[in-house]
């Protein structure tokens, strides 16, 4: 089942050559339950493309479909509502609120949403347990590791309940070994059905991923499946 599809997108930013943007025609369709890598030199345009499918960016040319639906029809007073129900974010840095606890920074997301306090919290409990970290759910955000700290980032991009999760790096912090343990969190939840978009530097995080998409100077190279990972 199709979630996005992206046809001919082109992003140019206001300063940019329209002969070199960051994107140039990109068609993409994202199934429902993948787990994708995107890949690619510095400068190739993950970021403007992550920032797109997040409905962070809006492109220059072309159409985007989410659940089949147009975003050019949701205006952008409702986008802000409409990306914290549809999209969870996981950063490379985290972007945790340090001074709060565990529990308040995985409940951020359920702010502006009806429902009473101890259900929310109840769903945050919920998701650290997903993540192993129900214990320390009173400690504040900074006396975590960093491992620790990205799988409250990733319960934080749970709780909504999402229909995608977008991450930017989200082992370029880490060691090696907490990398491969946040990656077998994310592996975890795709088994469980989620749809998961990965920009990373690391073969090791990619070859993870059922499939990897390359991009040079904004097109994409490669977009190939990874047979390999598919039981
Ligand atoms: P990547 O994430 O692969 O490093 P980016 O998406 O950040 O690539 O950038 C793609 C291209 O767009 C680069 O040439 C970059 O310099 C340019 N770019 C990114 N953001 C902006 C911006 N805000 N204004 C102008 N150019 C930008
Ligand atoms: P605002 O709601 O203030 O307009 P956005 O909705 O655009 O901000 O972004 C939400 C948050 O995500 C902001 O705190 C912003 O700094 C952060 N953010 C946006 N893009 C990225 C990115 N590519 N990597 C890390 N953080 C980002």
């Amino acid at each position: 089942m199709e979630l996005i599809q992206l046809k001919n997108i082109t992003k140019a930013y206001r300063r940019q050559s329209p002969d070199a943007p960051a994107l140039e025609d990109i068609n993409l369709t994202i199934h429902r339950g993948e787990l994708i890598a995107i890949m690619g030199p510095s400068g190739s345009g993950k970021s403007t493309l992550l920032n797109i499918l997040g409905f962070m960016d809006h492109p220059t040319e072309g159409e985007y479909l989410f659940d089949a639906q147009p975003l050019q029809r949701i205006s952008s007073r409702h986008i802000h509502r409409t990306r914290n129900q549809m999209v969870g974010f996981v950063f490379q840095h985290f972007a945790l609120l340090k001074d709060y606890t565990v529990q308040d920074n995985v409940i951020l997301p359920l702010t502006f949403r009806k429902g009473k306090h101890k259900d929310r919290v109840a769903k945050a409990t919920h998701y650290l347990e997903k993540v192993g970290l129900a214990s320390h759910r009173l400690k504040k955000a900074n006396e975590l590791s960093g491992g620790q700290q990205q799988r409250v980032a990733i319960a934080r991009a749970l709780v909504g309940e999402p229909e995608l999760i977008l991450a930017d790096e989200p082992t370029g912090n880490l060691d090696r070994r907490t990398g491969e343990e946040i990656m077998d969190l994310l592996q975890q939840l795709h088994h469980e059905g989620r749809t998961i978009i990965i920009v990373t530097h690391d073969d090791e995080v990619a070859k993870r991923c059922d499939r990897i998409i390359r991009l040079v100077d904004g097109k994409v190279l490669t977009d190939q499946n990874n047979y390999q990972n598919q039981v």
